[in-house]
């Protein structure tokens, strides 16, 4: 590699670094408030669960992630951010956020988790899932063996409805074009829908959550003529709903076991 070429490689990562540096640290000063620390994801002992975790080894990032083709899409992904969302005016919650946000992760992520909607706090520091919803995420994802590093989060909207109510069809309709081509921009593996209205936005049906979740969709990532054009989708609950119903937390944990399956990440025990 050309010496220019590997120093505008090595300050992209070290900028990626502070950006997730950034959000670690708002994560970490979450938790604390939160008195979340001891929380468990999956309900099995918090012991059993650390050593889980901790006994896999580090995901080495080519496990984690795919070998950069050219480089670029942390490049188109920052021009789709900084030209078209930032200063987006298509519906009418660009009136009330604060800011957008427009998710965060790894560029070339194998795994792609789409939530609904910015809550009180990404609406506030411009993050996705960083609030209550998002210690969950993060528990699923390291439950997973993975680091939100090596992912990527995003939402539907970009903005947040007031009042975290529900995002109306006009905003989905208006916003979801910048998820599509986010989702074709990084080009995952896989990608988990968290809750209806992501499941409902990228698979276009009417279908509950309960339905659809616990097996593989078909996601139209290009056009239906080209080689490649679907990416599987599994759909599960929002880590918001799992909150207010912990015992549904099974049927998650099964849903993300299968998408590690399809990922050739080795399942607990294993
Ligand atoms: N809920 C979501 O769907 N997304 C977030 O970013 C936070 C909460
Ligand atoms: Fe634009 Fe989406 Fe924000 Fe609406 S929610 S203003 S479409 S970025």
């Amino acid at each position: 590699m050309y010496p220019a070429i590997r120093g505008a490689t090595e300050l992209k990562r070290s900028l990626m670094k502070s950006r997730s540096e950034q959000i670690k640290d708002a994560l970490r000063q979450q938790l604390l408030s939160d008195g979340l620390l001891g929380m468990c994801f999956v309900p099995i002992p918090a012991e059993a669960l650390a050593s889980l975790v901790s006994s896999r080894p580090a995901p080495a990032a080519a496990a984690t992630s795919k070998p950069t083709a050219s480089g670029d899409e942390q490049e188109r992904l920052r021009v789709l951010d900084e030209s078209q969302v930032r200063g987006c005016t298509k519906c009418g919650l660009s009136g009330t956020r604060t800011q957008t946000v427009f998710g965060q992760g790894h560029p070339n992520a194998r795994l792609v988790f789409v939530g609904e909607a910015p809550g009180y706090e990404e609406d506030k520091q411009g993050f996705a899932f960083v609030g209550r919803a998002g210690q969950l995420l993060t528990k699923m994802i390291q439950a997973m063996g993975l680091s939100r590093d090596g992912v990527f989060i995003c939402n539907v909207l970009k903005c947040r409805p007031p009042g975290n109510r529900d995002p109306s069809a006009d905003e989905i309709l208006a916003c979801s074009p910048y998820l599509k081509e986010q989702l074709r921009i990084i080009r995952p593996e896989v990608l988990v829908a968290l809750g209806a209205p992501a499941a409902k936005t990228l698979l276009s049906t009417a279908q509950s959550i309960g339905k659809l979740r616990g097996r593989f969709h078909d996601y139209e990532i290009g056009s239906p003529l080209e080689p490649d054009s679907t990416v599987p989708l599994m759909p599960t609950y929002h880590p918001a709903y799992l909150l207010r119903n912990p015992g549904e937390k099974k049927k998650t944990w099964e849903d993300l076991q299968k998408v590690m399956g399809k990922l050739g990440l080795s399942l607990p025990g294993n």
